[in-house]
């Protein structure tokens, strides 16, 4: 598959599809990994991503678009997964530095586990 290929070698998450750096995957797919967060901001605190680089959800294209309802779908499966599927989650994308985006690999919080406030600070 085209996406898969593509890679930015100085990516911190292409680095974990590739194996590079451990990281024990939660959820694994064709198109789609998921991981815990190592600085975790809920008890359930996952990151979906493509195996494929796109910077952020701002640069996703219109030919992108199977590939986000992947990770949604993905992300409903880690919920499921973390045990959060019934007492609710949030997901998130980070953009931009008022966001706090720090990674620059599409990914998808995923935030559960105790009762997330709104609006969020
Ligand atoms: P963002 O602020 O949306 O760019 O979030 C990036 C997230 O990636 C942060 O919550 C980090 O804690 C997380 N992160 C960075 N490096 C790793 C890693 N090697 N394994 C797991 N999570 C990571």
């Amino acid at each position: 598959m085209a996406e898969s290929l593509t890679r930015d070698e100085t990516c911190v998450f292409c680095r974990i599809v590739a194996g590079e750096i451990p990281s024990a995957f939660i959820f694994e797919d064709e198109r789609v990994i998921a991981f815990r967060d190592i600085n975790p901001e809920a008890p359930a605190h996952a990151l979906i991503i493509p195996r494929t680089h796109i910077r952020d959800i701002a640069a996703a294209e219109a030919h992108d678009g199977d590939l986000l309802l992947a990770l949604v779908q993905a992300a409903n499966a880690v919920a499921r997964h973390e045990g959060v599927a019934e007492s609710g989650y949030r997901l998130v994308w980070n953009v931009g530095p008022d966001a706090g985006q720090a990674v620059f690999h599409l990914h998808l919080h995923l935030l559960g586990g105790r009762p997330l406030q709104w609006p969020p600070g």
